[in-house]
């Protein structure tokens, strides 16, 4: 499998608190990030402006995040672009080696027994590396509208005369049932 382009190696990063490196990066990114409306698009690029900074607990990250989203208008279905900007900071625990061989349930270190209750919120490096996507579709998300219009007073489809329908699937209400999922008529249905 391909590695991920969001995972950012900070080998260049000595591993002593207060030591800093900053990175700009250009993810071209291969799978949508965003929500089902509204997303950047595979092919297009989120610029990153990276900081790291070692720190007694791991590597925290301070980002910006730019990029544009696509997607359509939910009355009137238009194309509609949509500016991103958002920061964020995220640090990355230095893996709890105590923890690898331990099974899950029973023997963990006293210091992960200190984090357990947020353990699923909790980043952790492997090795030098640091995987950034979470933060970033979290970033991205934080920034989308859930309801994304073309313009706030956007007329919708009614008051257009119908000129945007067309956008709209064919209606197929009139086809006979296709033989294959004839037999499933009779098939009794739980509820
Ligand atoms: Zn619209």
């Amino acid at each position: 499998m391909a590695r991920s382009i969001f995972i950012f190696n900070t080998h260049d990063l000595p591993h002593r608190a207060g030591e800093m490196r900053e990175y700009q990066l250009d993810l071209k990114i291969t799978e949508p990030v965003g929500v089902d409306l509204l997303a950047v698009k595979p092919g297009e690029v989120i610029e990153v402006d990276l900081r790291v900074q070692s720190v007694d607990e791991g590597v925290l990250a301070t980002a910006r995040v730019m990029a544009t989203a696509t997607g359509e208008c939910t009355r009137c279905l238009k194309p509609i672009s949509w500016p991103i900007d958002e920061n964020f900071t995220e640090l990355y625990y230095y893996e709890i080696s105590t923890n690898k061989s331990a099974n899950k349930r029973g023997s963990k270190s006293s210091k992960a027994d200190d984090i357990d209750l947020e353990e699923d919120d909790l980043s952790f490096m492997v090795g030098d590396e640091i995987d950034l996507e979470p933060a970033i579709r979290d970033a991205v998300i934080l920034n989308l509208a859930v309801n994304p219009l073309c313009t706030e007073d956007c007329p919708g489809l009614e008051e257009k005369q119908g000129e945007n329908w067309s956008y709209l699937p064919e209606v197929e209400s009139e086809t006979p049932a296709d033989q294959r999922w004839a037999a499933l008529k009779d098939f009794p249905l739980k509820n």
